[in-house]
């Protein structure tokens, strides 16, 4: 019954290795798969388990395996926005003009490409921090966060979760009574940094694959000039691909060589 244990721990099985679908999702052709959408299989226990069986039955009568792509989100219809550097924490941050925009455009996807809180020149405060996640509560999205260049620390995730969690006030009665304010505003902050990722693949209602990366890793300054990072960008990839990143605080479109920041 391993099949439908592992399903219902949101892993899928692939020949003897295993997919942990709690944060990507899976594409498949097999025959349980055939005809339902990556979202539908991969969010769905009963569906999983279906999946696992028929992948356990392939394995043991030594059939070919199945072709299995994973990605980070899958957009089946809707419009994604993607948003990077809001520096929450600082107070040259836009974020909540930015969600005002967000609302109007009304989108379904929203990628967060790094440097969203800034835990290293500035300090969220609880205000920011439980007013971001309601906005982004209120939008109703799906999220798909990526680490940038002051939030990838573990240390600066540690230090903003300690500061959200202790006021001005004595210690000890803190401990003996928790504000719920406080604890909602750590773990949502805790569940954004468990799910953000370096790098976010994401396919297209159109097909097409799109590579999402703060860019701070890749050598770039903000005052190299737009085209050659395009260039740059450009052989790192497939063609056919998207690339996104942020980081340059600038704003930069190549259409033919599918680069953007
Ligand atoms: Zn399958
Ligand atoms: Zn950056």
């Amino acid at each position: 019954m391993s099949w439908l244990l592992k399903a219902r721990e949101f892993v899928a099985y692939h020949g003897i290795e295993n997919i942990d679908l709690k944060n990507c999702v899976m594409e498949c052709g097999c025959e349980a798969c055939l005809g339902k959408s990556p979202n539908q299989i991969s969010r769905s226990i009963e569906n999983i388990a279906e999946h696992n069986l028929v992948q356990f039955k392939n394995f043991v009568g030594r059939r070919e395996k199945s072709v299995i792509n994973t990605f980070d989100a899958v957009l089946e219809e809707g419009t994604m926005a993607v948003v990077g550097d809001l520096h929450i924490g600082t107070p040259q941050s836009l974020w909540e003009l930015c969600f005002s925009r967000l609302k109007q455009i009304k989108i379904s996807h929203l990628v967060l490409l790094g440097y969203t809180f800034d835990f290293e020149n500035g300090k969220p405060s609880l205000w920011e921090v439980t007013g971001f996640f309601r906005k982004l509560r209120e939008i109703g999205v799906e999220v798909i966060p990526v680490l940038g260049c002051s939030d990838s620390s573990r240390e600066g995730l540690l230090d903003a979760l300690r500061e959200l969690s202790l006021s001005e006030e004595p210690l000890k009665p803190q401990l003996l009574k928790p504000s719920p304010v406080r604890a909602e505003a750590v773990r949502s902050l805790l569940v954004f940094y468990t799910v953000a990722k370096e790098k976010a693949k994401v396919k297209l209602a159109d097909g097409s694959v799109a590579i999402f990366r703060h860019g701070h890793d890749l050598g770039f300054g903000k005052k190299d000039h737009p085209e050659e990072i395009a260039g740059i960008l450009h052989e790192r990839k497939r063609p056919e691909d998207i690339y996104v990143i942020g980081h340059c605080h600038k704003s930069f479109l190549d259409p033919e060589k599918r680069v953007q920041y």
